[in-house]
């Protein structure tokens, strides 16, 4: 919990408009600057920096379920760079199991209903099918708010 703090001493230091606020998920939240954490979480660590990247990159809002895959990825490429410059320990593993959890998402929201092809995204709510014409409605994703964080504990 010790180094928790202290990252998050150092990560003040540097974004001082961004709060930090114990809480039972790991959550950045644009429309108040405000990253929640748990310290009991495994990678908790690296969880933070992945939050911290959504804010520093200035995630906000999305069109189309891609762009929000690209900004998961694009905060766990800055992660990354930040986990070197705090020493904090990168887990490859995690982050496959975060983008993943997004890939899945975004295949089982993407088939069609009536007829399973892969259907297209048409607005941030609505999918249509190539095949069919059907059109569907799929609910809106918020940064983060999926994730399966089965965090592979080692079995020694
Ligand atoms: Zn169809
Ligand atoms: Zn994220």
């Amino acid at each position: 919990m010790r180094s928790m703090s202290s990252l998050i001493h150092k990560l003040k230091t540097t974004h001082p408009d961004i709060a930090f606020v114990q809480g039972e998920e790991f959550l950045w939240s644009p429309s108040n600057r405000t990253i929640f954490y748990n310290p009991e979480a495994p990678q908790a660590s690296l969880l933070l920096l992945h939050e911290f990247s959504h804010s520093v990159l200035d995630h906000h809002t999305y069109n189309r379920d891609v762009e929000l895959i690209a900004m998961e990825s694009a905060a766990w490429e800055h992660a990354a760079t930040l986990a070197e410059k705090y020493a904090v320990r990168f887990n490859d593993d995690v982050v496959q199991d975060h983008l993943d959890t997004y890939r899945e998402w975004l295949h089982a929201r993407s088939l069609c209903p009536e007829c399973t092809a892969n259907g297209y995204q048409t607005t941030t709510n609505t999918y249509q099918c190539p095949a069919c014409l059907h059109q569907w409605r799929v609910n809106e994703a918020r940064i983060c708010a999926l994730r399966r964080y089965k965090v592979q504990t080692p079995t020694r």
